[in-house]
């Protein structure tokens, strides 16, 4: 199981590089996957599904929240970019108890009733096939 946890996705690295900064202020270690591939080309990031930003899983609550309140329209976009690994599909949708509460206090109550925050259930769901994965797979 990874130890990072994909918090969003971002269209273009020049978004990633804002919020990356605001996280790593607040001490949270941000990973940017694919982020040179679409610097170089930036049509590549319809291929690849754009810049992921990945956080520590300890991290991912503290870090949701800090998006939340900084950029709250990034949190509307994170699962629109999100590509269905079988039908290819931008159709999914997040789910799950954690991830469908709309705020962060709902969120938060939601993790501390629950006896393992993050488990290795599947948080998306393609709403094309019915496909569930996880973006860390
Ligand atoms: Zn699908």
């Amino acid at each position: 199981m990874s130890k990072f946890r994909t918090i969003a996705v971002f269209a273009y690295p020049a978004e990633a590089a804002v919020i990356k900064s605001k996280l790593e202020s607040e001490n949270i270690s941000v990973f940017l996957r694919d982020e040179f591939t679409i610097a170089t080309d930036p049509f590549a990031t319809n291929a690849i599904g754009g810049v992921k930003m990945d956080v520590y899983k300890e991290d991912y609550i503290k870090a949701i929240g800090l998006i939340e309140k900084s950029n709250p329209e990034i949190t509307q976009r994170i699962t629109h970019l999100v590509i269905c690994p079988k039908c290819k599909k931008r159709a999914v949708r997040e789910q799950g108890d954690v991830m469908t509460a709309t705020t962060f206090a709902e969120r938060l109550k939601a993790v501390l009733l629950s006896i393992f925050p993050f488990s290795s259930d599947k948080h998306y769901k393609c709403m094309n096939c019915s496909h569930k994965f996880d973006l860390n797979e």
